[in-house]
């Protein structure tokens, strides 16, 4: 999504040459990791409801698939831009590398608003984007999923015509699925998790009692809403949280001193992750500015909304008590902002870390898919520990080894998995 001047592509081109620099990285290899593999911009028509036409702009960009099939999900926004596509798809290289599973970086989107489209508009554009990217998706190609504001019912129109076209049953082109319909139990929850237990680990590392820790959250989604609840669960207290209010085009920022009940706050909270307003002055929230959410004397911060949040104009806000960051959005901080938090020695978790939860269990979803055998959700989550767990751990070691930050740490072991695949290929 584009916000004023920021431009995310660029931001993950100048984190990627960063590290390729340090690691003194041949221009060929560069000049092919810098860069999308392949990109697909194209028109998806649909008939509206009201009898009318209406062409609306999809993407789908593959950033690099030397691993295994380009991964990522489909944002569906209407600030969605071909650069922001870009960027996350390379995000997604780096995210399936650091977690070490076999697949690549994709990422997609279709520039629309949901919230002002009917479920059978929204049903159209999905199988408008699949007729579009029928050719270039697929199991063992590219394996879609959903993104900001898409869900496991948008992923099941595109199943649906994907296998229309093609004649067979497909359960694993894409992930994301409702339970019952080939996902995999605990994949609503995992992102959220994966950076609860990213989190657990750094506390363990910095000598912090998570009983003792307190939080602000930015965003009431999917990830935020499973971050904050396994949080809460292992003793820590959100106080604040922040979300988007469509109808006034604004954000808020939503108060307790006392700790947030997660149900609480869920039972005045839309199915776009907007929180009531009125209700919450009911419940006995301090209602404040959307921004607010960053300058919470807290310990931890969990940006979990959007990209470009903790930039160099909001960075000074955050209090001198805060120690960890926890970044379960895509790229909410800017290089800028990352020097500052860095200088200050708060220990900051990298997106493509803290949020790998959602690509991990989308693979295990695939890979039950392809067996054609489900697991209980107790082994998804175990599973998913695990995964999140050795992930950290491996960064961590690079960190502290080598003196870098977490992000650069994670660079490095992420770039040189995917340099090593593009080598042995013998593509540069
Ligand atoms: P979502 O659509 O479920 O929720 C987004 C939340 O952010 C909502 O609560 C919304 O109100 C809030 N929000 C939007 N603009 C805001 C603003 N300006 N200030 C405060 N709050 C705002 O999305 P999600 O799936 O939770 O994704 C959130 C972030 O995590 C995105 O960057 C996404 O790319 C990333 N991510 C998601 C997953 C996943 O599995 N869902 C996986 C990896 C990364």
């Amino acid at each position: 999504m584009s916000h004023g001047s920021f431009n995310a592509y660029k931001m993950a081109q100048e984190q990627f040459t960063n590290i390729a620099n340090k690691l003194g990285l041949d221009q060929a290899t560069i000049d092919l990791l810098n860069n999308t593999e392949r990109e697909f911009s194209f028109n998806i028509p649909i008939r509206m409801d009201d009898g009318t036409y209406k062409v609306f702009r999809g993407f789908r960009v593959h950033h690099n698939d030397a691993r295994g099939p380009c991964k990522g999900g489909i944002r569906f926004h209407p600030q969605e831009t071909v650069d922001t596509v870009r960027a996350l798809s390379m995000w997604m290289t780096w995210k399936t590398a650091v977690v070490d599973i076999p697949l690549g970086g994709g990422k997609g989107g279709v520039i629309c608003d949901p919230q002002n489209l009917s479920s059978h508009e929204q049903e159209q554009i999905c199988r408008g984007w699949v007729r579009q990217m029928a050719r270039m998706v697929g199991p063992i190609q590219d394996v879609p999923a959903p993104d900001v504001l898409t869900t496991g019912q948008h992923m099941i129109w595109m199943l649906d015509e994907y296998e229309k076209m093609t004649g067979m049953k497909y359960p694993g082109f894409i992930t994301g699925k409702p339970v019952g319909m080939g996902g995999s139990l605990g994949r609503t929850e995992a992102t959220g998790y994966g950076v609860i237990y990213t989190l657990r680990e750094a506390l363990d590392q910095i000598g912090l009692d998570i009983n003792k820790t307190t939080a602000s959250v930015q965003g009431f989604g999917n990830v935020a809403k499973y971050a904050i609840e396994l949080y809460t669960e292992m003793g820590g207290k959100v106080i604040a949280v922040s979300s988007w209010n469509h109808v006034e085009q604004r954000a808020y920022t939503f108060k307790k001193e006392t700790g947030i009940a997660f149900q609480d706050l869920e039972s005045i909270t839309n199915k776009f992750g907007e929180v009531d307003v009125e209700k919450a002055k009911q419940n006995g929230y301090e209602v404040l500015d959307g921004s607010a959410w960053i300058e919470q004397n807290v310990d931890i911060l969990i940006p979990a909304a959007l990209e470009n949040q903790i930039n160099k104009e909001t960075v000074i806000k955050i209090q001198d008590k805060v120690k960890l960051i926890v970044e379960g959005a895509n790229g909410p901080t800017t290089p800028e902002a990352d020097e500052v938090i860095n200088a200050k020695g708060i220990l900051c978790i990298p997106d493509f870390l803290a949020n790998a939860g959602g690509v991990t269990c989308s693979y295990f979803e695939q890979v039950q898919n392809n067996t054609n055998y489900y697991w209980p959700k107790e082994e998804v989550i175990e599973k998913l520990d695990k995964k999140m767990t050795d992930a950290y751990k491996a960064v961590a070691h690079v960190a502290h080894g080598k003196g870098l930050s977490m992000r650069d740490a994670a660079y490095v072991i992420s770039i040189q998995r995917v340099v090593e695949a593009c080598k042995m290929r013998g593509w540069v």
